[in-house]
């Protein structure tokens, strides 16, 4: 049995103020108990990830860090989105933990699904993922779209666990073979299928936000499920070969037709059919163009190969 593993647990923050003096406490108190049960070793760390908050939250995680050795944070050195922030936090805590636990600051996700997170990984599985049982305390229309976004990655070729976010126990020596996925634009909770390794899911009650609002309206909702989308497959692209050779048969057709009305001498002032046929082809190729551009744009940021995240503190910078 592995026994006394250090677990840190990761957690982006981006203008989280009034949120973290409330769950920084409850983090803490659930790191302790799992201490105590000796699940854990008394090495393991709550290691906040300031994404470039523009309110006082790195201040906050530097305070906390005075408080208690058991708090560490990072801070990048401007907002480069949830998804990067979650990376760095991985990355830099890679090396010196057995275990990471990724969640978000604000109280959503249960954290006592953290115990039967750490009970998988003791039994032998080395990526466990966070999946909501229900989504009760969600409005209809996040419900909804939320569903609707999960339909459509799976439909399009992107594999993801259904209802799960970014909740998720991942060992070190995952996150080894990880680092070798060097892409810029990420899509964690597509890519660590893609991994592999003993996984399995732990069910959790999602609660609604403490305080604060939520930073992903529809608008990033829509352009994170596009990304998802682009990023994981190029199921896209085929569909657009589908449909171009589909418009190709059917134009035959109607070629054939058009000269067996003129051979038959029937030839009619068809301008509406007209203008109607080339407008709609004219945005049938706009779309496609649009589709292939996404993807080139996504290459030429892949190519350009920028770092994906700058730390630019440590609240152990002066240890
Ligand atoms: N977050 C971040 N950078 C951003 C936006 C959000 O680090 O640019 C963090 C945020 O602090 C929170 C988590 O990502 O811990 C999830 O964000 P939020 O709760 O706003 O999203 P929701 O739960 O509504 O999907
Ligand atoms: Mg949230």
């Amino acid at each position: 049995m592995k026994d006394n593993a250090i677990l840190y647990i990761i957690i982006p923050c981006y203008n989280e103020e009034k949120v973290l003096q409330i769950t920084s406490t409850m983090f803490l108190e659930k790191i302790e108990s799992l201490i105590n049960k000796g699940k854990i070793s008394d090495k393991s760390r709550i290691m906040f990830v300031n994404d470039g908050s523009k309110d006082r939250t790195w201040e906050i995680i530097c305070e906390l860090a005075k408080t208690d050795e058991h708090y560490i944070g990072i801070s990048q050195s401007r907002n480069r989105g949830h998804q990067n922030a979650v990376l760095a936090g991985l990355m830099e805590a890679k090396d010196n933990c057995d275990i990471t636990i990724s969640i978000d600051c604000d109280g959503q996700d249960d954290i006592n699904a953290m115990d039967k997170m750490v009970d998988e990984y003791l039994n032998g599985c080395e990526i466990v993922y966070g999946v909501r049982s229900s989504r009760q305390t969600d409005t209809f229309f996040k419900r909804f779209t939320a569903q609707g976004f999960y339909k459509l990655l799976n439909a399009m070729g992107a594999e993801v666990v259904y209802n799960h976010a970014d909740y998720r126990l991942v060992s070190s020596r995952v996150l080894k073979e990880f680092e070798n996925f060097k892409e810029v634009n990420l899509f964690l909770r597509g890519m660590f299928p893609l991994v592999g390794f003993k996984s399995t899911s732990v069910y959790y009650e999602r609660h609604e936000r403490i305080a604060g609002e939520s930073h992903y309206p529809l608008r990033k909702m829509l352009a994170l499920a596009f990304d998802g989308i682009t990023s994981l497959s190029i199921k896209p692209i085929r569909m657009i070969t589908g449909l171009g050779t589909a418009i190709a048969m059917l134009s035959f057709v109607g070629v054939i037709w058009s000269i067996v009305m003129a051979v038959l001498g029937k030839t009619v002032a068809g301008w509406a059919s007209m203008v109607c046929i080339v407008t709609f082809i004219g945005g049938i190729q706009l779309i496609c163009l649009g589709v292939i551009g996404e993807y080139i744009g996504k290459i030429y940021m892949e190519v350009k190969h920028r770092p994906r995240y700058i730390i630019s503190e440590r609240t152990n910078d002066d240890k």
